[in-house]
């Protein structure tokens, strides 16, 4: 069984076997977050995964879902409006901004 090294906010160095963790990917990145109970103080705990650890964790055979972006965490900015609101004014063919 494969063993994956990782770290305890509270513990330090702890041991998790792939079904103790959890990858959730980004579809916009290659990267993600990945989500493991701590064996010893039971608490879950969220870190961040680059494209490399997406790599390890996915060949140990770790579960993943794919997340997509909520518009909570990527909150459109006001310039993306003014941007939008500016093609809406100098755009003849609005159906033009509905599609891709
Ligand atoms: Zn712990």
């Amino acid at each position: 069984m494969t063993t994956i090294k990782t770290t305890c906010e509270r513990c330090g160095d702890v041991e998790l076997e792939p079904n103790d963790l959890a990858l959730e990917l980004d579809p916009t990145q290659e990267s993600g977050v990945y989500l493991f109970t701590c064996p010893s103080c039971i608490v879950v705990q969220r870190r961040p995964a680059n494209p490399r650890v997406v790599n390890v964790l996915l060949a140990t055979g770790v579960s993943y879902e794919v997340i997509t972006p909520s518009p909570i965490d990527d909150p459109i900015t006001e310039a993306e409006i003014d941007a939008f609101a500016s093609r809406l004014y100098s755009e003849e063919d609005l159906f033009r901004l509905l599609t891709p």
